[in-house]
């Protein structure tokens, strides 16, 4: 592995909508390459500029927290910050990568983060989070961290040849209970499943059952993209070498989209397949209410409830206008509750969804979510 060293210009993120996945309105990348190497990892895409030979040089950026100590410092901003989790993991890079055995960047960002009393979203593949559950439990005792693992399975065969660089599935199982039996609210992102090789009933299933047995809060479930270029040429010439009978069947779903989607079709048949195991073991598949009522302010609230119902809709196969009507209400300025007349005048926002949004300004909730959810997904 080779480390360079870099100065960045900037380092939080600020997404222009909150994130309803992870509930976050700030991300950042503390590293850019990945030393952990997952052979579908996206962040070897042209499209994320990241220098050298993915998987094997990693650049570090030193200057990461003298940057955000300006970038968080309340004094210095003319608006108070977005009311929301702090995404620490995910994008071109894991937090918890080796480098950070030296580096202790994401141990810096969390006492940051401690200090300025924000709350914290984890996404890591690696128990080395293990070594920051002191401050974690800081920030999780003033605000809230949760803590996230991503998985494509449980099975550890084929963890070691697609995710070569990170610790054993039941390891990382291992750690979330850590931190769940410290009162921390946990969850498993189960994405990318990788066709035809873990997205197979009994794969998914396994990974519901371990999510529920551990006490996992949620679990979020996603199929793979393989964007033409760098990402594709890797991930094909992995499989061709192990699994050489399924690259025709990547032929028919891949069809060398922009975005390296899959077909529609695909993507609905693993995700019903998701869908009903994950109701059948009582596991929620978006983040709960009560780990962002607290947090988010109305109009976010709004937006994230209404994009997950827009997603449990799709997942029961109905159309559905409520994504549309969420980005709508990203847009207002003000908050929603001043201009409850002028809702219906929103595109998107025909009377039924009006309905669901005074539903939530009046009383913080959606009973049409509840309904939907049946109050646990
Ligand atoms: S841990 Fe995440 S960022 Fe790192 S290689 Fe794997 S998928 Fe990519």
């Amino acid at each position: 592995m080779t480390i360079k060293e870099i100065k960045a210009k900037s380092i939080l993120r600020k997404h222009k909508k909150i994130d309803s996945w992870f509930l976050s309105g700030y991300g950042m990348n503390l590293y850019r390459g990945c030393a952990h190497n997952c052979v579908y990892c996206d962040g070897r895409a042209e499209k994320y500029y990241v220098e050298g030979e993915f998987g094997l040089d990693v650049a570090v950026k030193v200057n990461a927290i003298d940057i955000l100590k300006r970038e968080l410092d309340p004094k210095r901003k003319r608006k108070p910050p977005r009311s929301s989790y702090i995404m620490l993991g995910g994008g071109v890079g894991d937090c918890y990568q080796p480098a950070d055995n030296k580096y202790s960047l994401s141990r810096q960002t969390l006492e940051l983060l401690d200090f300025y009393n924000l709350p914290v979203h984890v996404l890591t593949k690696s128990t080395l989070i293990e070594r920051d559950m002191d401050i974690l439990k800081s920030i999780n005792n003033k605000k809230r961290a949760v803590i996230s693992f991503s998985f494509s399975s449980m099975d550890e065969k084929i963890s070691a040849l697609f995710e070569p660089g990170v610790p054993a599935p039941d390891k990382r199982l291992d750690t979330l209970l850590k931190f769940k039996k410290q009162g921390f609210a946990c969850g498993m992102f189960l994405m990318p499943v990788i066709p035809f090789i873990t997205d197979g009933p009994e794969l998914i299933e396994q990974s519901v059952k371990s999510a529920a047995k551990t006490g996992l809060d949620f679990i979020i479930f996603g199929g793979m993209t393989l964007k033409p270029g760098r990402q594709k040429d890797y991930f094909m010439n992995v499989l061709r070498a192990s699994y050489p009978q399924l690259a025709p069947q990547y032929d028919l779903i891949y069809t060398d989209s922009q975005w390296g989607e899959a077909t529609r079709e695909y993507y609905q048949s693993i995700n019903q397949t998701f869908f009903t195991l994950a109701r059948a073991y009582g596991m929620p598949v978006r983040m709960p209410l009560r780990l962002y009522s607290d947090i988010l302010d109305e109009n976010d609230r709004v937006v994230v409830l209404l994009e997950h119902i827009d997603y449990l809709l799709k997942m029961k196969g109905e159309r559905s206008y409520f994504g549309y009507a969420a980005y709508s209400v990203s847009q207002v300025k003000e908050p929603l509750s001043s201009v409850r007349e002028k809702l219906g005048t929103l595109k998107g926002v025909g009377p039924d969804i009006k309905r669901v949004i005074l539903d939530i300004l009046d009383t913080g909730r959606s009973s049409y979510y509840d309904k939907l959810s049946g109050n646990r997904v």
